[in-house]
């Protein structure tokens, strides 16, 4: 089958749902932290997907997992035990401040999941009533009906409301805010350690704090949706260990299979506790073969030099962007942490992210004035120095 580019992009345009708005490129194949188009052009990936592919392309460790998982069993259902899911199931809570893992498949479910386990932690605590979600401005949780009631972004959420009832939102960094909304009626708060999508913003120490104590003193379950931010992005392996401030719950998806579907919901077991046999599920969720992949991701990361080497990276290109921001009149700023970081942009970020593809650089938005990098983890001090050359030439060039 020989298929051109232009044939597969008339193909998406006629066939496809247009609920995306993709730039002419046609992606083939990738190695390490570099993507290459159908027509052999090459891509430094500061994108990683959307910071899924933590490991980068091609990784050899994933390939020999995934190649041995199809040998073995690819699906066995949720009915019965397999050694990968109790493995990963294990390294998850060991790692973290969690007892218990529910799998799913991706982050919006990962939500659902810990939205419906504080319903019925409420329930079987009898606090019926403490059905309240308290959720926050600039947040990014997901698109199906209880994760996007949840989602900040009115765009995302006005063609589908009604969506579920009981939500309020309070401006994120804001305790006072937070004070105000965070009554005796609400079950669950939920929030980003660092917000990604709604604009790559870290929550400040203060307030992550400040939030536990609200719930602890209203009786709410903290949920931290940790689906961009953990698994070693922020140079930690959770990004609530940058806080010293523990979840309830938290979700998690995006890297943790190196780029196979996973989400998951970890808790602490006084929640767990409340969910009985039949209250959740999934067919396909965290099978034999996603699993054994996810291990490999997730034992690569889970390692203090892999981890040091993110934070020690993070801030060198934290410094470097420091440096492309004084030297760019579209540039107004940069924040984050470890290997995500956003770019306050003049102008819409899109134009930015459309340029850097003609210095053969892919990069994302985070909402319409931010520009966002979520490199591999494992890119390498010289692709970082290349990132920062593509990027100041991208801004020079859309100047
Ligand atoms: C991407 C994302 C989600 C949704 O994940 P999907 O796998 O796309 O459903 C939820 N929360 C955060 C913080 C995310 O970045």
């Amino acid at each position: 089958m020989t298929i051109n580019t232009q044939e597969i992009i008339a193909l998406e345009k006629q066939y496809l749902l247009q609920t995306y708005k993709r730039p002419d490129l046609v992606l083939e194949r990738g190695e390490g932290s570099w993507l290459y188009d159908a027509q052999g052009r090459q891509y430094l990936d500061a994108g990683a997907g959307i910071a899924v592919t933590a490991l980068g392309h091609h990784h050899e460790a994933v390939i020999e997992a995934i190649r041995q998982g199809a040998e073995g069993l690819i699906h066995s259902s949720n009915l019965y035990h397999t050694a990968p899911q109790a493995l990963l199931a294990r390294d998850l809570c060991e790692s973290s401040f969690a007892d218990r893992v529910f799998f799913c498949n991706s982050g919006t479910e990962a939500n659902e999941g810990a939205l419906k386990f504080a319903r019925k932690y409420a329930r079987a605590t009898s606090r019926p009533d403490k059905t309240g979600i308290v959720a926050f401005s600039g947040s990014f949780h997901g698109r199906t009906m209880g994760a996007l009631a949840v989602t900040a972004t009115v765009k995302y959420r006005a063609p589908f409301e009604p969506l579920i009832g009981g939500v309020t939102f309070a401006e994120f960094n804001n305790l006072d805010s937070a004070r105000q909304v965070i009554t005796e009626q609400i079950g669950a708060v939920i929030v980003e350690p660092v917000q990604g999508e709604g604009g790559v913003t870290p929550a400040e120490p203060e307030f992550l704090t400040g939030l536990r104590a609200l719930c602890d003193e209203r009786g709410a379950l903290l949920i931290f949706d940790e689906i961009q931010c953990g698994l070693g992005r922020t140079g930690k392996l959770w990004a609530y260990e940058n806080y010293g401030v523990t979840p309830d719950l938290m979700t998690l998806a995006k890297p943790l299979a190196g780029g196979l579907p996973i989400g998951a919901v970890l808790l602490t077991q006084a929640v767990a506790e409340t969910l009985e046999v039949g209250d959740h599920g999934s067919t396909f969720a965290a099978g034999p073969l996603v699993c054994s992949v996810a291990r490999v991701v997730f034992n690569q990361i889970n390692q203090p030099h892999f981890l040091a080497e993110v934070k020690a990276k993070g801030d060198y290109l934290g410094e470097k962007l420091a440096t492309v921001v004084a030297q760019s009149p579209l540039l107004a700023g940069r924040r984050g942490r470890g290997l995500m970081w956003g770019l306050l942009s003049e102008i819409p970020a899109a134009e930015i992210v459309a340029e850097a593809r003609n210095h053969g650089l892919i990069i994302l938005v985070a909402g319409e004035r931010v520009v966002r990098l979520l490199p591999p983890l494992t890119i390498t001090r010289a692709e970082l120095d290349m990132l920062i050359e593509r990027l100041s030439k991208t801004v020079t060039a859309v100047g």
